[in-house]
């Protein structure tokens, strides 16, 4: 018997995907306060800081999720409008909407049926890249934060294996959207393994290294930084299809948040976008790549 064969591939084979953990949104919120310190967005990270506390809570105190579909089928099983993640919203999205009141982020009334649908319309079809972020406003905003609660919940209950096959190109294997942005990993086991995270759900899922995400191109992809800043975050440009997402570096900062990274560091897309490439990854606060 060959030993090394067959204990090789458990101990080393690095997990496709990776479950939300259950305070993500109480870490994003920490994070984001923390990039506040000094930022000349300050006002607007701290706002979204406590819309992410509201979503924790949110989180915390939601009622366990029935009905989902099964985690076994070759299309991710959370992907587009899923009834018992619908029904699920609303009672989100008015806690989200008590909780926002007296913050920076407040919104003046709470959305009527129609308006909340639309919104979640919009907001997945935001988070699956299918549309580019237009004007978007504080309910638009509040929506997306309480969808991101829901599937984030429901990626939780399902609990898709870690080694869970995966397709070649994007989408979350989970829910089907697209990535906020990519980790490399820092430690002991995973250093260096590249993970991409969703924008609604959360689900992080392995992906090769210096291959574009947008289009799968290998040889093409530059990474862009802002001079002076400590390299944690870097835009991995393609020169075949003129895209960019973010890439998020623990070992130059093991705190980064995709989410709440990509909000802190506007000024690279600045940069990024000056010279020719176009934003590909969603980000639900954002609304035209601007603070909301
Ligand atoms: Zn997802
Ligand atoms: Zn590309």
């Amino acid at each position: 018997m060959n030993l090394t064969e067959n204990i090789l591939p458990s101990s080393i084979a690095p997990a496709t995907l990776l479950l939300p953990s259950p305070s993500l949104f109480g870490t994003r919120a920490s994070r984001l306060r923390q990039l506040a310190h000094g930022h000349e967005l300050a006002p607007w990270l701290n706002g979204l800081a406590a819309l992410c506390d509201a979503q924790q809570r949110a989180l915390d105190t939601l009622p366990v999720l029935t009905g989902l579909p099964a985690g076994n089928s070759a299309r991710p099983p959370l992907a587009g409008p899923v009834a018992a993640l619908e029904q699920a919203l609303p009672a989100v999205v008015h806690q989200l909407f008590a909780a926002s009141r007296g913050l920076p982020l407040s919104v003046a009334r709470v959305p009527g049926v129609e308006e909340l649908q639309r919104s979640a319309r919009e907001g997945l079809r935001l988070a699956a890249g299918e549309v580019a972020a237009g004007p978007r406003d504080a309910v638009a905003v509040l929506v997306a934060a309480a969808l991101q609660v829901v599937w984030t919940a429901a990626a939780r209950t399902i609990a898709l294996p870690s080694m869970t096959p995966l397709q070649d190109l994007a989408p979350c294997p989970c829910c089907g959207s697209a990535p906020v942005g990519a980790v490399v990993m820092a430690g002991e086991g995973k250093g260096g393994l590249r993970y991409l995270e969703c924008s609604l759900c959360a689900t992080r899922w392995n992906a090769v290294r210096a291959r574009c995400t947008v289009c799968e191109e290998g040889s093409v992809v530059q990474y862009l930084g802002l001079e002076g800043a400590s390299g944690a975050v870097q835009a991995e440009a393609c020169d075949h299809c003129g895209g960019y997402i973010k890439t998020f570096f623990q070992d130059k900062d093991i705190q980064v948040d995709p989410v709440a990274d990509d909000l802190g560091s506007l000024a690279l897309d600045i940069l990024v976008g000056e010279q020719g490439y176009a934003r590909a990854a969603p980000n639900l606060f954002l609304g035209d790549a601007e603070p909301v």
